[in-house]
């Protein structure tokens, strides 16, 4: 979900330390027939193990009776739900949100699960993902009389679901993904039926799990595992799961044959003990790290990873090559994100703060350091620089992903054009500013190699600028749309 204005043109003009428009985020849904576990308790086990997709806030929201009963806050889910989460107690079913911004719009009224009423009782909603054309909807929906209440992209998504309610929740949900473009994961509560959604070409995943007789929705599989449910399969791009008394149903939408998983997922954002589309997210990282080692052979004394998300990438190629793996750098567990400073002078500090060179193994050494990404390149500079007072020799650094050279708008948090180092300069550009021996990626043909026997395709626009929705025409076709006619 997104909070700042949508067009591709306005993003562009975007300014550098403005980059707050990309949301990344996690989402759960349980619904529980019997006594395993409290859905509210599941659901706060289940953010805890997608802490790592947002840190900045978090919600549960639990069916009790026939009442919603929504809790949110800002921060880690540890700190929201310190004192208040038998307060959700009780119910059959619960969803939550964990939601990760850079800068702006950070108020709790952003929080998500969103909870409404309309003609059909009361609703929550939770989204991962990011709309494209949530400005012009939006704005057709105020001329004709909407009012919002928060700047999320999900507000419009639940306003249409309620808008079109007296046909059922499947049939208005329909309805809706013919209206909304671009990426959402949703996970969707009614006061008797858990629903999730993915975008009909599965940009952002959605797994199904179940525990028992009861069935889990999460943004990943790793947040079964927490409350040992078992995974059943992802849910399917253009699918719709409904899950209450009568079971468990599963509604087919129009089947995109462009389907387009981000790709991003795998280089960076998920977990490694997930699986997503029926790859593993480690297993693709180890493999990135294999096929640079085939790529780019560099005699060297170790190979180091930038922890934690490249050091599978690092064992990978410490396999192929026959280097030994050897931490390079330290990390401290106490420090979020580096992203989530909003200015550079900051972000610069965070560095330093997250990691450090491990002086007695790097010095002397010609290291090869792998990471999954640059991104602005701060990362890149500070650590090569902190390896070279440690006294390393050499230092060679290899990314296990190409050059993010464009912005991502449908849900990663990428800074804008601009600050893309990968934009505005060549390869060898980069290494002399980070000042590495060698920097060398992976291509991206063999980045897809990785990743080879996925039940999908891929989004590779952060790295070479296709995108799965055409933004531009997509506001064009939503700005000629008669909406009383879509929703009679
Ligand atoms: P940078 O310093 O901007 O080049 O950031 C690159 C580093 O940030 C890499 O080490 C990645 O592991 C990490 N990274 C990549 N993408 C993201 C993201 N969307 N949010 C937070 N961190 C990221």
């Amino acid at each position: 979900m997104r909070i700042t204005p949508s067009t591709h043109y306005q993003y562009e003009r975007i300014k550098p330390d403005d980059d707050c428009m990309h949301e990344e985020c996690g989402v759960f849904g349980i619904y529980m027939e019997d006594d395993v576990y409290d859905p509210a308790e599941a659901a706060y086990l289940g953010l805890y193990a997608l802490q790592h997709r947002g840190q900045e806030s978090a919600g549960i929201a639990s069916v009790v009776k026939d009442d919603i009963r929504l809790y949110k806050g800002m921060g880690l889910c540890a700190e929201v739900f310190k004192n208040d989460l038998d307060r959700l107690y009780g119910g059959r079913i619960a969803i939550g949100h964990v939601r990760y911004s850079t800068t702006g719009d950070s108020q709790v009224l952003n929080a998500q699960p969103l909870v409404m009423s309309y003609r059909g009782g009361k609703m929550a909603i939770a989204h991962n993902g990011n709309l494209v054309n949530t400005d012009v909807l939006r704005k057709k929906l105020e001329e004709d009389g909407a009012i919002f209440q928060t700047t999320l992209d999900t507000e419009v998504m639940a306003y249409l679901l309620a808008k079109n309610a007296k046909d059922g929740m499947v049939e208005s949900i329909k309805k809706m993904m013919e209206v909304v473009k671009g990426s959402y994961a949703l996970v969707i509560t009614t006061n008797d039926t858990l629903i999730g959604v993915r975008d009909p070409q599965g940009i952002r995943p959605l797994a199904l799990g179940r525990l028992d007789d009861n069935f889990v929705l999460a943004s990943e599989s790793c947040a079964f595992d927490t409350i040992d449910a078992e995974f059943i399969r992802d849910v399917r791009p253009g699918e719709i799961v409904v899950i209450n008394k009568d079971g468990f149903h599963s509604y087919q939408t129009s089947l995109s044959l462009d389907t387009a998983l981000c790709i991003f997922e795998y280089v960076y954002f998920a977990r490694p003990d997930s699986d997503i589309d029926g790859i593993s997210v480690y297993r693709a990282r180890e493999n990135m790290g294999r096929r640079l080692a085939q790529a780019y052979p560099v005699e060297a004394d170790l190979v180091g990873g930038v922890p934690d998300s490249a050091t599978p990438a690092a064992v990978g190629y410490a396999e192929e090559s026959g280097i030994p793996f050897k931490k390079a750098l330290a990390k401290n567990r106490y420090v979020g994100r580096t992203f989530i400073q909003p200015k550079q002078s900051l972000r610069d500090r965070a560095v330093k703060l997250k990691l450090n060179a491990m002086k007695r193994n790097v010095h002397g050494k010609k290291i090869i350091l792998i990471d999954d990404s640059i991104v602005r390149g701060t990362t890149s500079r500070k650590i090569v620089e902190m390896l070279r007072l440690a006294g390393a020799r050499e230092v060679h650094m290899q990314i296990s992903s190409p050059p993010v050279t464009c912005p991502c708008y449908f849900g990663i948090d990428t800074p804008s054009h601009d600050q893309l180092m990968g934009a505005k300069n060549s390869v060898e550009e980069m290494r002399k500013i980070i000042g590495a021996d060698t920097l060398n990626f992976l291509t991206k043909e063999d980045l897809l190699k990785t990743v080879e026997g996925a039940g999908c395709n891929f989004c590779t626009g952060c790295f070479d600028g296709h995108y799965p929705v055409d933004i531009k025409k997509a506001c064009a076709q939503t700005q000629k749309l008669d909406l009383t006619q879509v929703f009679k």
